[in-house]
C-alpha cells in the first residue's frame, strides 16, 4: 500500500530561540511549494512554541518535540509531559538512541512513553536501531523486533495507527557512516513483520523511516526503496539546503 513519505529533522541539542526561528525561515524559503511528502521539524523543547507560531499557516509544516516524560504533569523537575505537549506540537519522538545511551531508557520506559503520547493524542516517533556490534554479529534484526515489540506490544489497532518507526542503527547515527539501503530495507522488514505480529493488518498503514548520517547526497538512494517510507534526518537538517534537498529527494509515496 501506498504510504505517503515522511521527512523529519531532528535538530537534537542546537539553536536558540533566535536560530531557530532562522533556521524555520531558512527552510521554509528553500521548500517547494507543493513538497512531495510530509515534512516535521524536531527543533529544542525551548522553541517549540516560537516556532509554531512563525510556521502558523504553512500547511507544508508539522512540528515535533524530541522526548518527554510518560508521567502526567506533576512533580518531575525539569521534565515535560505529553499534555504540556498538545498545546505546542503534533508529534514526538521517542526511544532515540541517545535518550536510551546516555540516560538509560529502557524499551519498557518507551513503552510508557508511547502510551501517555497517545492518552494524549500525540502522534509517536518510535527510534529503534541496533549497536555495532549487534549490527556485526548479524542481529540487527532481532534487536530491532524486540525494541518496536516491547513499543508497540498492547496497543490497540487504532492507537498502532497513528505510530511512525523510525530504524536507525546506533552506528550510523552522526558518525557520516550510513547503514546500506539493502541493510535499511531489511531491518524495515524486520520491524514491520513484528508490528504485524504485535497489531494485525495495521501494520501495513505504518511508515518506517531511515535514519542515520542521511544527508543530501544519499537520500535519492534510500527513496528508491519503495520500502523506505521516509527519512528520520539529524545533522543535515541543520543545514537548511541540504534538508530542502533531501525533501525534494523524497518523492511521491513508496
Ligand atoms: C538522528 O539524530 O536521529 C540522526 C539520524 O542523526 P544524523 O542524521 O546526524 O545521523
Amino acid at each position: 500500500m501506498a504510504r505517503r513519505r515522511l521527512v523529519a529533522g531532528n535538530w537534537k541539542m542546537h539553536t536558540g530561540v533566535a536560530e531557530a526561528l532562522a533556521l524555520a525561515d531558512a527552510i521554509r524559503a528553500g521548500l517547494p511549494a507543493q513538497p512531495p511528502c510530509d515534512i516535521l521539524l524536531l527543533p529544542p523543547f525551548i522553541s517549540l512554541w516560537a516556532v509554531g507560531r512563525r510556521l502558523a499557516g504553512d500547511a507544508r509544516l508539522q512540528l515535533g518535540a524530541q522526548n518527554m516524560h510518560w508521567a502526567q504533569p506533576g512533580p518531575h523537575t525539569g521534565e515535560i509531559a505529553a499534555a504540556m505537549l498538545t498545546d505546542l506540537c503534533t508529534h514526538v519522538l521517542l526511544g532515540h538512541s541517545e535518550r536510551r545511551q546516555e540516560f538509560g531508557e529502557t524499551d519498557a520506559v518507551v513503552h510508557r512513553k508511547v502510551e501517555s503520547a497517545l492518552t494524549c493524542g500525540l502522534l509517536p516517533i518510535v527510534a529503534v536501531g541496533e549497536t555495532l556490534a549487534e549490527h556485526e554479529a548479524g542481529r540487527a534484526g532481532q534487536v530491532v523486533r524486540a525494541q518496536i515489540g516491547a513499543a508497540v506490544g498492547g496497543l490497540s489497532e487504532d492507537e498502532a495507527a497513528r505510530c511512525t518507526v523510525a530504524y536507525e542503527p546506533r552506528w550510523a547515527i552522526g558518525t557520516g557512516r550510513a547503514a546500506s539501503v539493502e541493510d535499511a530495507v531489511a531491518a524495515g522488514a524486520a520491524i514491520r513483520g513484528e508490528l504485524r505480529e504485535q497489531v494485525g493488518p495495521v501494520a501495513e498503514t505504518v511508515r518506517i523511516l531511515y535514519g542515520g548520517s542521511v544527508d543530501e547526497t544519499n537520500a535519492a538512494a534510500f527513496f528508491a526503496a519503495p520500502a523506505i517510507d521516509g527519512a528520520l534526518v539529524g545533522g543535515a537538517s541543520l543545514r537548511p539546503d541540504a534538508f530542502c534537498a533531501i525533501v525534494r529527494a523524497a518523492g511521491p509515496a513508496g
